[in-house]
């Protein structure tokens, strides 16, 4: 009789495990020739695929030779050098052996009991990560607060604006939560999800240079107050999806105490800019924030899903997260003698992504991570200088670190025939936004692999379609 399940022995995993790997090195030596964004129809994918699962284990070579016939042809490269798209998502070497080693080990760290290793080693990282940034120490786990990785800045900006209720204790449609016309949708989600309507979250005007005005959250606030409502949470952005735009944290954290609100930073990707300590301006405001989020899966050279929440007081937290039955409970939770991270998230499970943190931190120490911020930064700003001096083009929005906002003179249609056409060659990709209801080409500079020649590559192309 057949073995009714035909696991995959230690030695088999031993053989295919080094092919593939040695097939994702050589995908990352040939993704400079391939085309950025995915050049298939919809269906296409799905149409070279069985519709019916088999209903034998099929060979190994076979699942693997899919993987060139299909998987690639319908991949957007977001490894490639030319990917300029959205913000970056670093994905490297030492962070996907980590991420490797988690599924291998195949823990899950709901409690601490469920891997102590788990739980320990997140919090030993997340505390060097605020020494790497300067971050302040009020955000250690050593202290009243700590930090916890999340799968996304959406679940962090969920997690922090979820307690707000319990914070506050007020009748739930009385409380207001603000952001500014330029926050991330991830903060409207998750109002929706925390259940607030949608007269609940007030979007506060912004600048000319896109970032948040305290006058005009002071004067929300105040009018919400007089009228008997309860403000009690300001989502302020460093690094806007559209523009790189820095909120003026003090200035909004000073506004939001008058009121008694919580003011959670959502810093996804500027954050990982302060390990270069002349680029900490990005911490502004850091030790006067209540929770503070930036995600190493952008721009600090780990995979995606890492996303880095502190608080500075996890009370509130646990508050508004914590559930305890009885299956869960076990001695050291009862004893409060340990950190359970299912408290700090929404799920229950969670992985075991630290590893993956703590290889790419020892891989490349402070100096290698600053090396890479800063290298993307002088790209950003060199180009942002090209931007403005060809008369034909403009900067649509100020460029702090490394994404640059640029439109043609002529108008959205001349912007559009050149993000299309760039697109469209395979060469490059780039995706737009709207600022002032105008269009913008964003280039969004962090790729680990990319150089100024595909900088300058991207440009040449860029004016030639001008
Ligand atoms: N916040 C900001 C400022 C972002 O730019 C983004 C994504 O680009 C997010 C949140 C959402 O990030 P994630 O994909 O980690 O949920």
């Amino acid at each position: 009789m057949a073995d009714p399940a035909p696991h995959m022995t230690p030695d088999e995993f031993r053989r295919q495990g080094t092919e593939l790997v040695e097939w994702i090195a050589s995908y990352m030596e040939r993704l400079e020739d391939l085309p950025v964004l995915a050049q298939v129809e919809p269906g296409w994918v799905r149409a070279q695929l069985p519709d019916h699962p088999p209903a034998e284990g099929e060979p190994w070579p076979d699942i693997v030779a899919d993987l060139d016939r299909v998987i690639v042809p319908g991949l957007t490269h977001w490894q490639s050098p030319n990917f300029f798209a959205y913000f970056p998502g670093n994905a490297t070497g030492p962070s996907i052996l980590g991420d490797l080693l988690s599924a291998g080990l195949g823990v899950q760290g709901m409690l601490w009991a469920t891997s102590p290793a788990c739980t320990e080693l997140e919090q030993l990282v997340l505390d060097w990560l605020l020494e790497l940034t300067g971050l302040p120490q009020r955000f250690s786990s050593k202290g009243p607060g700590g930090g916890v990785i999340q799968e996304s800045a959406s679940s962090a900006n969920l997690c922090a604006l979820r307690d707000l209720a319990v914070r506050r204790g007020a009748e739930p449609a009385r409380l207001r939560a603000y952001v500014s016309t330029q926050t991330h949708s991830s903060v409207e989600k998750a109002a929706r999800v925390a259940g607030l309507a949608p007269r609940q979250l007030e979007a506060i005007d912004v600048g000319p240079d896109y970032a948040m005005l305290p006058d005009a959250l002071a004067r929300a606030m105040a009018a919400d107050a007089a009228a008997g409502l309860a403000p009690c949470f300001v989502a302020a952005t460093v690094g806007t999806t559209s523009s790189t735009a820095l909120d003026p944290v003090p200035a909004i954290a000073e506004v939001a105490r008058a009121h008694g609100a919580w003011v959670h930073v959502d810093a996804a990707f500027a954050g990982s800019a302060a390990v270069c300590p002349e680029l900490r301006f990005v911490n502004d405001g850091a030790d006067v924030a209540d929770s503070w989020c930036f995600n190493p899966h952008k721009w600090l050279l780990t995979n995606f899903d890492c996303s880095a929440l502190w608080v500075a007081d996890r009370a509130p937290l646990l508050a508004a997260l914590s559930v305890t039955p009885e299956y869960l409970r076990n001695a050291s939770t009862d004893a409060g003698a340990v950190v359970d991270y299912r408290d700090w998230q929404i799920p229950l499970g969670r992985r075991f992504r630290a590893l993956k943190l703590w290889f790419v931190i020892r891989h490349y120490g402070a100096a290698g991570l600053a090396a890479h911020i800063r290298s993307g930064v002088a790209l950003g700003q060199e180009l942002a200088a090209w931007v403005e001096a060809d008369e034909r083009f403009e900067l649509a929005a100020p460029a702090p670190l490394s994404l640059v906002c640029l439109r043609h003179r002529e108008g959205d249609e001349a912007t559009q025939t050149i993000i299309d056409a760039v697109n469209g060659s395979g060469h490059a990709y780039v995706t737009h936004t709207r600022l002032d209801d105008r269009l913008v080409l964003r280039v969004a500079i962090g790729q680990a692999r990319t150089e100024r020649r595909h900088v300058e590559a991207l440009w040449e192309q860029i004016t030639a379609l001008a």
